[in-house]
């Protein structure tokens, strides 16, 4: 594996390589990597002929210091696992490579009611950073393909809408990986790494919640379904931001449902101080 830090030495390499017309797939992380992480660079390896990723821990999406200040740093381990899993470059830049001139003025992206909805109102400017860092690294590596998880299904819906206001439909292609869980459910995250042995047990309501959510599901008002959802994770001591039912396509909340319109159920809760998220197709 090649580990670049400069975004100039990497397009000088990527240069090189297009012209002899080989595949590249990307998938961007922010590091302390597990096997979700491992699973998009699989897919990509399978799809393409140099596969990257990237570790960057961007300061402009987190709209909390303490989350920023908290967030676990695994280099060391994450090189390995990336060597292991067959990545070819590994892109590792600085703060100042990826932000030469600060990131607080920045233009604004028109998300939308992705900005407005769930992960974009209890996190406000969350994905106006997240777009920043996904631009800049789309103009670094402009993959054919761009491979992301489901995990983070809203911010999965936001780089479709950054790809069509970049104006990079056909040159990258999203392809968006299913979650991947421990044994008991819980969707891997690198901020489990943050839970105690208490913590961890209990994260596992979350998919529990969801689960449940699935298969209650019935043509009817899904109000009952959604309180009795939060009820769950408060009565195991959450603090829930929102669990959500929303149509799978607009991420609109829906109350009443047909029976047939495609849904997401989405959940965000605190577990004391570390704020973790799941979603599910529920039909
Ligand atoms: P992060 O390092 O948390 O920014 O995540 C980097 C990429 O890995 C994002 O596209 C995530 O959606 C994806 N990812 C995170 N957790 C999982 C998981 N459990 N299964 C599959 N993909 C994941």
């Amino acid at each position: 594996m090649i580990i670049f830090k400069k975004a100039a030495d990497l397009r000088h390499y990527l240069d090189e390589e297009k012209k002899s017309k080989r595949s590249v797939g990307f998938a961007p992380t922010m590091g302390a990597l597990h096997r979700g992480h491992i699973s998009l660079l699989e897919a990509s390896k399978k799809d393409n002929d140099i596969t990257i990723s990237s570790i960057f821990i961007n300061p402009a999406q987190f709209n909390d210091p303490t989350d920023f200040e908290k967030y676990p740093v695994t280099i060391e381990k994450d090189i390995y696992l990336l060597e292991k899993a067959g990545c070819d470059i590994l892109f590792l830049p600085l703060v100042a490579e990826i932000y030469p001139d600060g990131f607080n003025n920045h233009k604004q992206y028109d998300l939308g009611k992705l900005e407005t909805l769930l992960e974009g109102k209890f996190r406000p400017g969350h994905f106006q950073g997240v777009c920043m860092v996904v631009e800049r690294l789309l103009n670094i590596v402009c993959p054919g393909k761009l491979y992301l998880g489901q995990k983070d299904y809203q911010q999965c819906m936001v780089i479709n809408r950054l790809i069509q206001l970049m104006d990079i439909e056909k040159d990258t292609t999203l392809v968006v990986c299913p979650t991947l869980r421990e044994p008991d459910g819980l969707a891997m995250s690198s901020r489990n790494m943050r839970l105690n042995e208490e913590e961890r047990k209990r994260a596992v309501a979350i998919y529990n919640v969801l689960t449940s959510i699935k298969n209650y599901l019935q043509p009817s008002s899904l109000i009952t379904i959604k309180d009795k959802a939060v009820e769950k994770l408060v009565a195991k001591g959450f603090r829930v931001d929102y669990v959500e039912i929303a149509d799978a396509i607009t991420l609109e909340p829906v109350t009443e449902w047909d029976g047939r319109q495609k849904l997401v159920a989405l959940v965000a809760a605190f577990n004391n101080e570390v704020r973790l998220i799941d979603n599910m197709l529920i039909n």
